[in-house]
């Protein structure tokens, strides 16, 4: 069955794309969001695959013939990032910070082959190859799309090195990236445990009235209080785990009851052994 891309105005000109779902066919239902300005637009996170940015470009085409002129990546991922080799062959720049682009560089290549290797997936990534940003930064920039101010900025290494999110001051909108998730587990495989922390509040800081997260439903502040209470939550089980000698298999099922209708439960297992490792170094609680 061919995945449903949907489609969410949150501002004039800002759209989400999203496939949903919590497994890769789907991108791991992460957000694509475009910016439209006078005959421009960016676009962020462009999802896993080839296929799925020609979806994200028909949806477009149904609202402007504007090219996309920028592609910006909040971080390695590949579920944020493959679909965008769509939009580089039609000419697009593709926009990251220097530790993302590092990260794809060693990561992505491999990750494809392996993909186009399984039955499974390999159709969906049959024409998926890296690509690569031709433009990179250390500590922000500022996009001028079609009249449209757009600034990047860079928290430091919160969900992955090469973290970015993006402010739209006029329309008071912020594009977290994973820094963010809503209603999905937060996947802490490459994540700085106090740097996620860092990554709130930097994103607390702005001006903003909508948060995009990078999966699940655009909301106000309060999915900044969420996340802060769901990473308490989680460091909390698995320390209370650790300190009743119980396996990583029921600190897992014990957040999957904390959280009963929270998707990517496929993450679990890696969030408890990055928890126990950051708990562990810090001595307990
Ligand atoms: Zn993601």
């Amino acid at each position: 069955m061919a995945a449903q891309l949907t489609e969410t105005r949150v501002q004039e000109d800002i759209l989400v794309f999203s496939l949903g779902g919590d497994t890769m066919p789907t991108s791991y239902g992460a957000n694509a969001v475009a910016v439209i300005g006078e005959r421009a637009i960016m676009l962020v996170d462009p999802l896993i695959a080839p296929a799925h940015g020609r979806l994200i470009e028909t949806a477009l085409r149904r609202h402007t013939d504007a090219p996309v002129r920028y592609v910006v990546f909040t971080h390695h991922h590949t579920d944020h990032s493959l679909g965008a080799a769509v939009f580089e062959d039609r000419g697009a720049a593709l926009i990251a910070h220097r530790a993302c682009r590092d990260r794809m560089a060693e990561e992505h290549p491999a990750l494809i082959a392996s993909r186009q290797a399984q039955p499974g997936l390999a159709e969906l990534f049959a024409d998926a190859r890296p690509a690569m940003p031709s433009i990179t930064f250390d500590d922000g920039l500022v996009l001028h799309v079609g009249g449209v101010e757009v600034e990047i900025w860079h928290p430091g290494w919160a969900h992955t090195p090469g973290d970015a999110f993006l402010f739209v001051p006029n329309a008071r909108v912020a594009i977290c990236g994973d820094l963010l998730f809503a209603r999905y587990h937060y996947n802490y495989e490459h994540a700085s445990l106090p740097g996620v922390r860092e990554g709130l509040r930097a994103l607390r800081a702005l001006d903003a009235d909508v948060f995009i997260p990078g999966h699940g439903a655009p909301g106000g502040l309060d999915l900044l209080d969420a996340q802060t209470a769901y990473h308490d939550a989680v460091a909390a089980i698995v320390a209370d785990a650790m300190e009743a000698g119980r396996d990583d298999e029921a600190a897992a099922a014990a957040i999957r009851e904390h959280f009963p209708d929270h998707r990517l439960g496929i993450v679990l297992p890696t969030t408890v052994t990055r928890l126990r490792e950051h708990l562990g170094r810090r001595g307990g609680r």
